[in-house]
């Protein structure tokens, strides 16, 4: 079994969903006893948020890679940082490493084929949304990519930094959550992408008939799978 390197703490309640996902697909899958060899690097989410903020991403690309390589030599196989927003640093990351990054949108990317969606909703922090980082992945691969308009794109990013990250869950930011993806039904969405990790604490797949893409929980399941020589795809 590989070990999986995970750069975590952005925030730590998302990243407690990756620990339990990455063991319970591999004791589903392999039986017994058996449970995931991870190594985990959490991180101080104020020391990265606050680079986020100022726009200072080489610096917080400078923790990362700090942290991806510390679990290199830890003994990690491969790396799978546990948000999707940092990813915007992910190619600075691999280029100072020498094991393989698992990018959270290449995953959703062939999840989103696989199912055969074509437009696509995507919700996550307003870098996610708005940046292209993100969305050009998919968009490669010849996905068309529905972001919430400017209002809602603030208020859904700052649930997610005001709530969420804290571990707060209010009803009434699910529901508003929901308000949201009915608009970008309307708009033509086939699916949605629950594309910040956190964002799977507050809804699931139960609050809402059209297709979700819980990046956190595919990001973490072809993990274990990766580690036990698997895939989803
Ligand atoms: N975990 C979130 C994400 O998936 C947001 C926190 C962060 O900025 O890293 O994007």
């Amino acid at each position: 079994m590989k070990t999986i390197g995970l750069i975590g703490g952005m925030s730590w309640e998302s990243t407690v969903t990756y620990y339990q996902v990455i063991n319970q697909m591999v004791g589903q899958s392999l039986g017994g006893l058996h449970s995931a060899k991870t190594l985990l690097y959490s991180v101080d989410f104020q020391e990265i948020e606050h680079c986020q903020a100022n726009g200072e991403w080489d610096k917080s690309a400078l923790i990362l890679i700090d942290a991806a390589k510390r679990l290199a030599l830890a003994g990690a196989d491969f790396i799978v940082i546990c948000t999707n927003t940092m990813h915007k640093v992910a190619d600075k990351i691999q280029a100072a490493i020498n094991i393989p990054i698992l990018h959270i949108a290449d995953i959703t990317a062939q999840h989103l084929i696989k199912e055969n969606i074509q437009t696509v909703a995507l919700l996550g922090t307003k870098y996610t949304m708005e940046q292209d980082f993100y969305k050009s992945k998919l968009i490669n691969k010849g996905l068309k990519v529905l972001i919430p308009d400017e209002q809602d794109r603030m208020i859904i990013n700052q649930i997610i930094y005001d709530e969420l990250c804290h571990g707060i869950i209010k009803p009434t930011s699910k529901q508003t959550y929901i308000d949201i993806i009915d608009k970008l039904v309307i708009k033509g969405a086939q699916g949605v992408i629950l594309g910040c990790t956190e964002i799977g604490l507050l809804i699931s797949q139960a609050d809402h008939k059209i297709p979700f893409f819980d990046t956190a929980l595919l990001h973490a399941q072809e993990a274990a799978l990766s580690a036990i020589n698997k895939s989803c795809f």
